[in-house]
């Protein structure tokens, strides 16, 4: 069984453990670094963007999730995660792991429709996928290695650049684990390529 994590330091951590446990994954909660050696493919997940880089920073994390990158080992950012991902961020000078050549706007759907929820066909996912977006960001350009996997309403909501993955919404908050088992199903494909290399 492959083994996920998902980052422990705020944010929805238990719903995503559940969702990885449904789709056949071993599933862990990661609060120290020296646990991502352990792993084979790791879940950032929603909450607050910036109260999470702080968390980053002051454990570590920024400098140790780039190496777990460069090894090839898949992530999965979702809402505040797929932030976290994102080489622009609209209206700030930096951003965080930059690992998706994306820019996104936070909070992006305004406060009128600040939760919302809405059946998208998301490639590779399934026709129907229920996306529940909570405060979300949305994508608004992509470089050319980056795939648009779902677009709600003209604005990209999910995507994929090789072993990173992100959505604006949150897969985790419904009982269809279908993009989880997407994700498994990464890691898996990753891991038995290296191993074969080993
Ligand atoms: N608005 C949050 C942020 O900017 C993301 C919201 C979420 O993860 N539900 O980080």
């Amino acid at each position: 069984m492959v083994k996920v994590g998902v980052l422990g330091l705020q944010g929805a951590v238990r719903e995503h453990v559940k969702a990885l446990q449904e789709s056949g994954a071993e599933a862990f909660v990661i609060k120290r670094v020296e646990q991502l050696d352990d792993i084979d493919g790791l879940v950032l997940p929603g909450g607050e963007s910036t109260t999470m880089r702080r968390l980053m920073d002051l454990y570590g994390f920024m400098d140790a999730l780039k190496d777990f990158a460069e090894q090839g080992k898949p992530i999965f950012g979702t809402c505040a995660g797929m932030i976290l991902l994102a080489s622009d961020i609209e209206g700030q000078d930096d951003a965080h792991l930059k690992l998706i050549d994306m820019k996104v706007a936070r909070n992006a759907f305004g406060r009128q429709v600040d939760s919302f929820e809405v059946d998208l066909p998301v490639k590779g996912v399934g026709n129907d996928f229920n996306a529940v977006f909570i405060r979300a960001p949305y994508v608004i350009s992509v470089g050319e290695e980056t795939e648009v996997l779902a677009t709600y309403n003209d604005n990209i909501v999910a995507v994929q650049q090789g072993t990173f993955l992100a959505a604006a919404f949150h897969p985790e908050l419904t009982e269809d684990y279908r993009m989880h088992e997407y994700f498994v199903d990464m890691v898996k494909t990753i891991k038995e390529d290296t191993c074969q290399f080993l």
